[in-house]
C-alpha cells in the first residue's frame, strides 16, 4: 500500500501555516502566564473530518515535539480511527462530545480521556460499561461556567461538583482527572475570561478539599479563546476550525 499524498504535511502548506499560528498563539499566551507551551495538549476537534484530513494534522502536531490527541463529538465518529490512516499512529483518543447513556459502550471503547461527564446517569453508565468492557478510562466532569442554557455540565460550585468526583472516585474503573468548560459564547474577553478562571479555581477547590494530587486537567479553550484559557491554566486546548478551516455544515 503506497501512503496517500494528503499524509505528507509538506503538500498542504496552509495546514502548516494554520498549526504554526496555533501554535505560536499557544506559546505567547503561556509566555505571558510563565509557562511553557509545549506542556500544554493540543486536542484536534475534529468533528466530521476524514482520516485524510486528520492523519497529516496528527503527523505534523508530532513533528513540533506537541503533545496531542485527537477528539471527537460523536460516538460513531470515533470508529472512523479504525481506518488506517489512524489506527496504528497511537495518538490518544478522548470524547468532547455530548454523551448519551446509550452511547456509553461506543465511548469508552475509544475514548481514553471523556471530557464531558456532565450528569450522574452518565457517570452511572460509564462505569457499567468500563465494568463490563474490563477497561480503565480517566474522566474529566463537565462544568457549565458560563450559564448559557444550551451547555451541558454540572453548576460552577464546590457542592454541585464533589459529590460527583467523590461518586468516580469511588469506582474502580473510572479516574476522574480534572475539569472541563466550554467557555462563555462572547465576543466579551472579560466575561470569556471569568468562566474560564473560574474552572481553574474550582478545580483548585475540589482537589485541596479532597485531597487529590492527580486531579489536575483542565480542559479548556477552543479556536477563539485559547490565548484567555491558556493564561488561565488550560492543560487541554480543543482546536478545530483554527486548524482544519472553517467547521463543516
Ligand atoms: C467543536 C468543538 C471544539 C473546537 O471548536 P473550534 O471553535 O472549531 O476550535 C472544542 N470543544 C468542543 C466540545 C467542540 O465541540
Amino acid at each position: 500500500m503506497t501512503t496517500p499524498a494528503s499524509a505528507d504535511p509538506q503538500l498542504d502548506p496552509q495546514l502548516v501555516s494554520r498549526i504554526d499560528e496555533v501554535l505560536s498563539r499557544i506559546d505567547a499566551a503561556a509566555a505571558r502566564a510563565g509557562r511553557d507551551g509545549a506542556d500544554i495538549t493540543v486536542l484536534l476537534a475534529t468533528k466530521l473530518r476524514t482520516p485524510e484530513q486528520i492523519a497529516p494534522a496528527v503527523d505534523l502536531l508530532r513533528s513540533r515535539g506537541r503533545l496531542l490527541a485527537v477528539g471527537e463529538n460523536r460516538a460513531q465518529e470515533m470508529a472512523k480511527h479504525k481506518d488506517p490512516l489512524l489506527a496504528g499512529n497511537g495518538v490518544p483518543r478522548h470524547f468532547i462530545g455530548r454523551l448519551q447513556t446509550n452511547k456509553a459502550r461506543d465511548v469508552v471503547a475509544f475514548g481514553e480521556l471523556i471530557h464531558s461527564v456532565d450528569r450522574d446517569d452518565i457517570a452511572e453508565a460509564l462505569e457499567r460499561r468500563a465494568e463490563m468492557a474490563g477497561l480503565h478510562r480517566d474522566v474529566l466532569v463537565q462544568v457549565n461556567t458560563s450559564g448559557e442554557e444550551s451547555k451541558g455540565g454540572y453548576d460552577p460550585t464546590p457542592d454541585s461538583v464533589i459529590p460527583v468526583v467523590q461518586r468516580l472516585r469511588g469506582s474502580q474503573v473510572l479516574r476522574p482527572v480534572g475539569l472541563m468548560t466550554i467557555g462563555a459564547n462572547t465576543s466579551d474577553d472579560a466575561a470569556v475570561r471569568a468562566s474560564l478562571r473560574s474552572l481553574r479555581e474550582l478545580r483548585e477547590e475540589v482537589r485541596d478539599r479532597l485531597g487529590l494530587d492527580d486531579f489536575e486537567q483542565l480542559s479548556m479553550g477552543m479556536s477563539g479563546d485559547l490565548e484567555i484559557a491558556v493564561e488561565e491554566g488550560a492543560t487541554i486546548v480543543r482546536v478545530g476550525s483554527a486548524i482544519f478551516g472553517p467547521r463543516p455544515a
